[in-house]
């Protein structure tokens, strides 16, 4: 009787402790911080390092555009004291959550001082073979923005700096330790820039032309000297419904005109539809591109140094001669 009394009060006194505690922000003194796709996640530990306790909401090979956050992801943003988001329009499940959790996080969009790519014009749900032919560069005026910013080093060098400000600004105590840590990942991004420019250079000039599941690697493709012929579901997110016979026999002609030497993949997307596009252009099928996710830990995109690297290297063995 005393036990079962006892267990009662401990547990009403675990229930008013938890009532009566505000949403700490740190955890033992670190900063509780919540990034919210996989690829963010990975350039936020290796600045952040040991100081801070690290939160990802989408992981690795998950869809940041489709995300439905769950009561428990909500939580995690409620107990944040920072909230790194890529912004441009990428997590668009992300001001409901916030709002949702009554978090007081600071958020912090790493893609703040980046000039975004945008596109060229309004286009619908579903493949537009107009689209398939549209260059890169070609009247980006207006529009949506292109969210995809890590697809290019440089920009990714410019929110590892965001990413370092912010941490410094909330924990001045460890500001020299999220420096340091910067700085060593900055030298690493530079010479992956660097390796990238060397392979894609390497590729003739005509055939340095890229088509994908969805309209992901116009970073990439202004970085390194590419043009993006299109893409299956002509869109910067992956919403869009696949293409219909109709829009795919379009596609497939677009792509016979424009000499699309292959078409790839992505980790987060299907891979039927791009299958068939390839059989029926008659031209290659090449192995996935980490595209919106890193890859599960041990695959060849366990990281962004790594995902990168494998990305070039897919690109320069399927465009290669
Ligand atoms: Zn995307």
């Amino acid at each position: 009787m005393l036990r079962k009394l006892f267990a009662v009060v401990a547990a009403a006194g675990v229930l008013a402790a938890a009532c009566a505690a505000p949403a700490a922000p740190s955890v033992g003194g670190v900063l509780r911080v919540v990034a919210t796709h996989s690829i963010l996640g990975d350039l936020v530990k290796n600045v952040g390092g040991d100081k801070i306790a690290l939160v990802v909401l989408v992981g690795a090979g998950g869809d940041a555009h489709t995300f439905e956050p769950t009561p428990q992801d909500v939580a995690q943003i409620a107990a944040a004291g920072l909230l790194f988001e890529n912004g441009l329009q990428f997590e668009g499940w992300l001001d409901a959550a916030y709002a949702a959790s009554g978090s007081a996080a600071l958020r912090v969009p790493v893609s703040a001082g980046i000039e975004p790519l945008m596109a060229a014009e309004e286009h619908e749900a579903g493949a537009d073979a107009s689209h398939a032919t549209e260059a890169a560069g070609a009247d980006q005026h207006h529009g949506e923005p292109d969210p995809h910013i890590w697809q290019s080093v440089s920009n990714w060098i410019m929110a590892a700096k965001n990413v370092r400000s912010a941490l410094a600004t909330a924990d001045p105590a460890n500001a020299e330790v999220f420096s340091a840590n910067a700085e060593a990942y900055i030298a690493e991004l530079q010479k992956l820039d660097v390796e990238i420019f060397a392979q894609a250079n390497a590729l003739p000039a005509e055939r340095r032309v890229l088509f994908t599941s969805h309209d992901a690697l116009g970073y990439f493709a202004a970085r390194y000297g590419f043009k993006v012929a299109g893409a299956a579901l002509a869109s910067f997110t992956t919403e869009a419904s696949d293409p219909s016979a109709a829009q795919l026999a379009e596609l497939v002609q677009a792509i016979k005109a424009a000499g699309v030497p292959a078409v790839f993949t992505e980790n987060m997307h299907s891979q039927q539809v791009m299958d068939q596009i390839a059989r029926e252009a008659g031209i290659s099928f090449a192995r996935e591109l980490y595209t919106d996710a890193l890859g599960e830990p041990g695959s060849a995109g366990e990281t962004y140094l790594k995902m990168m690297r494998s990305n070039s290297t897919v690109i320069a063995a399927a465009l290669g001669r």
